[in-house]
């Protein structure tokens, strides 16, 4: 049995929470849960060969701090889901997982993100034109589709297409290669819809039969671009994962007011929030 961990490593808006210059009841609240960096996940697993495996959701502004919070010590990929910068402005950091691994990172990517990719890191991407050689990231750019599976190391991880308002996102559903090596509490299938406003009918199979679900849920009041908590708790009961949790809150939402209040199948995400074990 292999052994998968996930963990929320930002669980805020793109401001983040607290937000710069505000003094309300979250931003000032001392319940750690209220504090949330940047949006991004990763999944930890051991590969059948025994080696230790780390692929990244995203690579937030907060990212050095966060791979430093959770101790991370690798990355064997990074999958965007799209190329917001509360999303990738952190890619300059995996520079240290290059050296500490002495390799190179594969990244999966949309077409139109990864052209947003090259074009905000051309230093990354265009190295050979830097006036000096630095020290940049080695990066290989793989490009994604809808429903077009990827496996790494043992894991699926299958893009489903998200509209985020009119942007055409992915999110990611995680299955194992072999579901007869899972353990009983196994949190796959599982899958992760960040920056999401509304599921198109083809993506509603590929969300049948998880066990965990991390579902964007910006705020109270309407968005162009996110679902609402109403929103967010509707489609939870519809695709009826045996755990689902939101992400990507701003600071209108309370964590110890709102949590108490979720039907028992939902429930806030907090920046560390681990879903299964390396044990
Ligand atoms: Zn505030
Ligand atoms: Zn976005
Ligand atoms: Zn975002």
């Amino acid at each position: 049995m292999l052994p998968v961990r996930f963990t929320i490593l930002g669980s805020g808006t793109s401001a983040g929470v607290p937000v710069i210059g505000c003094d309300c009841e979250v931003c000032t609240s001392n319940d750690p849960r209220d504090q949330r960096t940047r949006s991004g996940a990763c999944i930890e697993f051991v590969d059948s060969r025994g080696q230790q495996r780390v692929v990244l959701i995203d690579a937030s502004p907060d990212l050095r701090f966060q791979a430093l919070r959770h101790r991370l010590q690798r990355c064997d990929g990074i999958l965007f889901t799209h190329h917001h910068v509360d999303h990738s402005f952190g890619l300059d950091e995996v520079r240290r997982f290059n050296a500490v691994m002495d390799a190179p990172i594969d990244i999966y990517a949309e077409e139109h993100t990864l052209d947003n990719l090259k074009r905000v890191y051309a230093h990354i991407f265009d190295s050979h034109k830097n006036v000096n050689a630095s020290f940049v990231a080695t990066l290989i750019p793989h490009l994604i589709g809808p429903s077009r599976a990827i496996d790494l190391h043992g894991l699926r991880f299958t893009p489903l297409r998200l509209m985020h308002g009119r942007l055409p996102i992915v999110g990611f559903r995680i299955d194992r290669e072999d579901a007869a090596a899972a353990p009983a509490d196994d949190p796959l299938p599982l899958a992760y819809c960040t920056d999401v406003s509304s599921i198109p009918p083809e993506t509603w199979p590929a969300l049948d039969g998880l066990k965990t679900l991390f579902l964007d849920a910006l705020r109270y009041r309407h968005h162009p671009t996110h679902f609402t908590v109403g929103q967010a708790i509707e489609t939870a009961q519809r695709i009826a994962a045996q755990q689902t949790y939101l992400v990507h809150m701003t600071h209108d939402i309370l964590h110890g007011d709102l949590d108490s209040r979720l039907p028992d199948s939902i429930r806030l995400s907090y920046d560390g929030l681990q879903v299964g074990s390396l044990d």
